[in-house]
């Protein structure tokens, strides 16, 4: 499937439309989540077109993908969530609910966060 650079992802990456912020270097941008699932629910995108998930993957991505899941860290540090903890989620696909085509990082907490159903 090719990328959909009509993707609401795509388009908060070229400020066609608003979002809020928290972080952003030459790589990517966090943003908080429209539909928070947590207190803190902040997303981290990749710039660029694509990858549309973690199954586009390949070996060349992993250093960008590590700095990725490094930013989440400090960014969940800087929120406060370190001590309580926090949950870092990416999701691929129908079965997991996927449902922006853009590769992107959940970081959830500021509550209990219980099973992964
Ligand atoms: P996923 O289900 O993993 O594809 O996650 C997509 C996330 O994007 C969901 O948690 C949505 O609430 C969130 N989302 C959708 N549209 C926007 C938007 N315009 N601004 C911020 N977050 C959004």
């Amino acid at each position: 499937m090719p990328y959909d650079p009509e993707n609401v992802f795509a388009k908060i990456l070229r400020d066609e439309i608003p979002s809020t912020r928290v972080y952003e270097d030459a790589e990517f941008i966090a943003i908080r989540d429209v539909a928070p699932a947590a207190p803190t629910h902040i997303l981290v995108l990749p710039r660029g077109d694509g990858p549309i998930g973690p199954a586009d993957l390949q070996d060349a991505d992993a250093p960008w993908v590590g700095r990725m899941v490094v930013l989440a860290a400090r960014i969940a540090r800087e929120q406060g969530l370190t001590e309580t903890g926090y949950r870092l989620v990416v999701n691929c696909g129908r079965d997991a609910g996927q449902t922006v085509p853009h590769l992107h990082l959940h970081i959830l907490g500021g509550r209990m966060l219980h099973g992964l159903g």
